[in-house]
């Protein structure tokens, strides 16, 4: 499963933004949030997002809860998985379109000019790859923004009122963009405009007050079979490779450095408390032993 919110609550002091939300997104969906200002949308998405964590429950994408990933893993999720689509666009002024594609390739430490052209050509752009973001259209940049977040091509789509700054018409076009898009991926789309989600979306998901008022098609487990929890056959051996495992086992040891170095020192602590037990006894025997012989020394025995 992709995407799963599992009784998910964002609290502002006494103020539930999000209270106890629970929803289940499969693969090939294009859910929008709709609801009104205040509903707790965007902190929703945020979340989502790895952009903020909630205070109670959890967020689990591809079967990962985020609260059990460390800082590397995380930004390998928010690398890999997720491309983001803002309602302000955050376009770099200074940068050209085509180097606003690049930016995020910049994360992924593989800049590339011509993939990023590739991107704006998908998304119609060819023509415009040079002009910066104040020589473009709201309609134009927001296509760039798209581009931005296709760029590492990620599994996850997250738009946060993609539509909000652009009048009808120009929405329409970038929302027949994200319908492209939707065909391999999954799109979760914020929006204040119910029309948009009506034409679009495959699922539409009510917010209110942090809580989700309707769902058109809410997720139910195809049979009993598949919502059971999965049964581990493999009872055997494991089937890797002993050097796969190696090189598993070396890279577990590298992503977790604090705790091999903790156990490392563990381990040690009881190894030198032996080597210092066998030294003292070693020691202390010997001492004995020569206290013996120069005692016997000075009283020579005779028979
Ligand atoms: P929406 O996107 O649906 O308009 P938000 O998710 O932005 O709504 O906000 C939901 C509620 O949470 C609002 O009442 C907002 O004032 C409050 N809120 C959002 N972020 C914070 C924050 N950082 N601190 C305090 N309250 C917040
Ligand atoms: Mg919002």
């Amino acid at each position: 499963m992709l995407l799963e919110l599992d009784h998910i609550s964002k609290i502002y002091g006494d103020l539930r933004a999000v209270d106890d939300l629970n929803l289940t997104v499969p693969e090939g969906e294009w859910l929008a949030i709709v609801g009104s200002s205040g509903s707790g949308k965007t902190t929703l998405m945020n979340m989502i997002g790895c952009m903020d964590t909630p205070s109670k429950g959890s967020v689990k994408l591809e079967g990962r809860k985020l609260e059990d990933l460390n800082a590397t893993q995380l930004a390998d999720v928010r690398k890999n998985l997720i491309g983001l689509v803002f309602q302000k666009f955050y376009l770099v002024p200074h940068l050209t379109a085509v180097e606003n594609v690049m930016v995020a390739q910049y994360y992924h430490s593989v800049v590339d000019e011509k993939q990023a052209m590739e991107a704006l050509e998908k998304v119609g752009l060819k023509d415009r790859a040079h002009h910066l973001p104040g020589q473009l259209s709201g309609g134009e940049q927001q296509r760039v923004c798209v581009a931005r977040a296709l760029i590492n091509d990620p599994k996850l789509i997250l738009a946060d009122e993609p539509t909000g700054a652009l009048d009808s018409e120009t929405s329409i076009q970038v929302m027949e963009l994200l319908k492209e898009v939707a065909r391999d991926r999954l799109v979760v789309m914020v929006t204040h405009n119910p029309e948009l989600a009506e034409r679009y979306a495959t699922r539409i998901v009510k917010l209110k007050d942090g809580v989700i008022r309707s769902d058109t098609m809410p997720y139910e487990p195809e049979d009993e079979a598949a919502a059971a929890a999965p049964v581990h056959r493999n009872m055997g051996h494991s089937s890797m490779s002993l050097l796969t495992s190696l090189s598993l086992s070396f890279n577990n040891l590298l992503t977790k450095k604090a705790r091999t170095l903790l156990t490392a020192f563990a381990g040690s602590i009881g190894i030198i408390g032996i080597a210092l037990i066998l030294s003292l006894s070693n020691g202390v025997s010997r001492y004995i032993s020569n206290m013996e012989k120069s005692t016997l020394a000075a009283y020579p025995l005779q028979i």
